[in-house]
């Protein structure tokens, strides 16, 4: 049993505070989903929990099993078992998947040979054509195809931790079901722990979330059962997160994929 315990967490970027004090604390094998408006802190959320660059930590503390990972390169924070399925996964021209987890696998003293085998049956698992993962690593797939295949890196690095940061866009309701068997069974077979970040309900439904926290304004304003999603669903943020209409997200369109 592992814990994954994040303490009055704050960050900014630039000299902006995106996350003003945030607390989660999330068990292996239970699935906690965030939802909350555009722009709200949920990607700098994840970003920080992996150590991604770009945000400067001003107080808190993400401990894994009592190990503070602030401070850790994003490597060390992988091998203690913590991954990241970004909301735009990045492209590597040149590096093919199978090869990363090979590489990853070797480094956690795992056999080539059984490395590949395993990722053929994680891409058969989510219906990712095996082609895939002799192809530069994400460069012209899909919305789709790159959720795909950062499931299949979850399954084959078997993380302790999770964090989907909209793993559910880009993807058609029969991959969705794929993905979100494949990451459902994980919380089993290995008791992974998740925090995912979704606006649609029917991934935490078929996720099975345990938790589902309300996000906005650089915090969790409120947790509940899987009944708050579905509320969510009919009320919107409002409630939440009154329009500010200075709070214009920089991101791309989600759905422009
Ligand atoms: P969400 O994932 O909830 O939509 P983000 O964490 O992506 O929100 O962004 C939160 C806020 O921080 C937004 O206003 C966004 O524009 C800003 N932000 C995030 N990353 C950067 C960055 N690298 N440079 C400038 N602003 C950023
Ligand atoms: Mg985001």
């Amino acid at each position: 049993m592992s814990e994954l315990v994040i303490e009055g967490l704050r960050a900014s970027v630039g000299d902006r505070e995106i996350l003003r004090g945030v607390d989660l604390v999330v068990r292996s094998g239970e699935v906690h989903a965030i939802m909350g408006p555009n722009g709200s802190g949920k990607s700098t959320l994840s970003g920080v929990i992996m150590g991604r660059p770009g945000y400067t930590v001003t107080g808190g503390s993400v401990r894994l099993d009592g190990t503070e990972l602030l401070g850790l390169d994003v490597w060390e924070r992988a091998q203690a078992g913590v991954f990241l399925a970004m909301q735009y996964p990045v492209e590597v021209p040149g590096v093919a998947l199978g090869e990363v987890l090979t590489a990853a696998a070797n480094a956690g003293g795992r056999d080539s040979g059984s490395v590949a085998e395993l990722v053929a049956s994680e891409a058969d698992r989510v219906g990712l054509d095996r082609s895939f993962l002799l192809r530069s690593l994400n460069v012209d797939f899909s919305g789709g195809e790159k959720k795909r295949n950062e499931t299949v890196q979850l399954g084959v690095l078997r993380p302790r931790f999770a964090i989907l940061d909209e793993i559910d866009s880009g993807l058609d309701v029969d991959a969705l079901g794929q993905v979100a068997r494949r990451v459902e069974d994980a919380t089993t077979e290995w008791s992974l722990g998740v925090i995912a970040v979704t606006h649609y309900n029917r991934l935490l439904e078929q996720l099975h979330a345990d938790v589902v926290h309300i996000f906005a304004g650089g915090k969790i304003l409120q947790s509940g059962g899987p009944e708050l999603a579905t509320q969510l669903e009919i009320s919107g943020y409002g409630e939440w997160a009154p329009a500010e209409p200075s709070a214009a997200p920089l991101e791309p369109d989600p759905f422009d994929l």
